[in-house]
């Protein structure tokens, strides 16, 4: 059964009565918080309390950004949208995000560093689930990680 995730405030939810979607009526969102994106994971995952969420389009630009981010980050919302997430962050490397792109597989705990609006480079734990609707994109987590 598709368990789906808020990016926004991470409440998980099965989609037992179609509330979710994809049934062409309405864009999903998140019945807790309302954020109007909720994603679809194959498999469970529990993020972190500190994990930052930001969903992207199939060319990897940012399509909405999470609470958490700005305070991982420093940059807000309007600066990060529509950017190349892996410019936009300055991670240190954007290869798994192509792979994620390119194959459809999740990749977890990929250990890079972003670099904040204020340039302090900071080591974040990755984790990039790949979009299983015909759009394509992909859901990109970051955590802070004690270097
Ligand atoms: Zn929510």
């Amino acid at each position: 059964m598709p368990v789906y995730i808020c990016p926004n405030c991470k409440n998980r939810s099965v989609d037992v009565d179609g509330f979710e979607g994809l049934t062409g009526s309405a864009q999903p969102q998140c019945r807790r918080c309302g954020f109007g994106f909720v994603f679809q994971l194959l498999e469970d995952f529990y993020p972190a309390p500190s994990t930052g969420f930001l969903v992207c389009d199939a060319d990897a630009r940012v399509l909405a950004v999470g609470r958490g981010v700005f305070e991982l980050t420093g940059w807000h919302d309007a600066d990060l949208m529509g950017q190349d997430v892996a410019t936009a962050l300055s991670l240190s490397d954007g290869e798994a995000i192509e792979v994620v792109r390119e194959w459809g597989v999740r990749k977890l705990g990929q250990e890079l560093d972003l670099v904040t609006r204020a340039g302090i480079r900071k080591p974040v734990t990755v984790d990039l689930f790949p979009a299983y609707d015909d759009d394509g994109g992909l859901l990109v987590g970051l955590t802070p990680r004690t270097a």
